[in-house]
C-alpha cells in the first residue's frame, strides 16, 4: 500500500498554516469589521485584546462567539499567553450565558482549518448553553429577532463577572 504525504497524518514534515479557501487578509474579515465596529453586533464583552459578541446564527438562544481583537486565523497565529487569555474570557463568558439561559451545560468548540467546519477565518471560541433536552442531539442554527438578541446579550451581559 501506498502512503501519500497529504494520508499521513503523522508527517514529521510540519504544517505552517491550515487549508481554508475562505483565508482574507485582516481588511476583509468579518469579525476584524466587528472589532472595528465596522459592522454591527449584540457585544457582550470586549477589552483592549478580546471581544465576546452573539453568533448571528445561534445553535441555542445565548450562544456566544469569544475572540482576540488581533486577527489570527487559527489557534497556531497566537502566543501561548494569548490563547489562555482567550479560553479564560470563554469561561468567563460560559458562567453568565449559563446564568442568564437557565442553561444545564455549555459546549466550548473551536474550529481551525476548513477541514474543521472553520467558516469566518479569524479565531473564535463558540460558546454554547445547553439543555439536558439537548442531549445526544445535533443542533440546528436558528435565526432569532433583533429584539430578543439584544435582549439576551444585556442578560447575558448583566452576569460577567
Ligand atoms: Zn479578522
Amino acid at each position: 500500500m501506498q502512503v501519500t504525504a497529504a494520508k499521513t497524518p503523522l508527517s514529521k514534515k510540519s504544517k505552517e498554516r491550515l487549508f481554508n479557501s475562505a483565508s482574507v487578509p485582516p481588511e476583509k474579515c468579518i469579525f476584524c469589521k466587528i472589532v472595528n465596529k465596522e459592522l454591527p453586533s449584540h457585544v457582550i464583552f470586549e477589552d483592549n485584546e478580546y471581544i465576546a459578541f452573539l453568533d448571528n446564527h445561534p445553535f441555542n438562544e445565548g450562544h456566544t462567539l469569544v475572540c482576540p481583537k488581533k486577527h489570527g486565523e487559527t489557534v497556531w497565529d497566537m502566543s501561548q499567553e494569548e490563547i489562555g487569555g482567550l479560553f479564560m474570557l470563554a469561561s468567563r463568558v460560559s458562567k453568565a450565558l449559563v446564568k442568564a439561559t437557565g442553561a444545564d451545560g455549555f459546549r466550548f468548540v473551536q474550529n481551525n482549518g476548513e477541514a474543521a467546519n472553520q467558516i469566518v477565518p479569524h479565531v473564535h471560541v463558540h460558546t454554547i448553553p445547553v439543555r439536558l433536552s439537548d442531549k445526544g442531539k445535533w443542533l440546528d442554527r436558528k435565526k432569532l429577532p433583533p429584539e430578543d438578541m439584544e435582549r439576551i446579550a444585556q442578560s447575558i451581559k448583566g452576569f460577567i463577572e
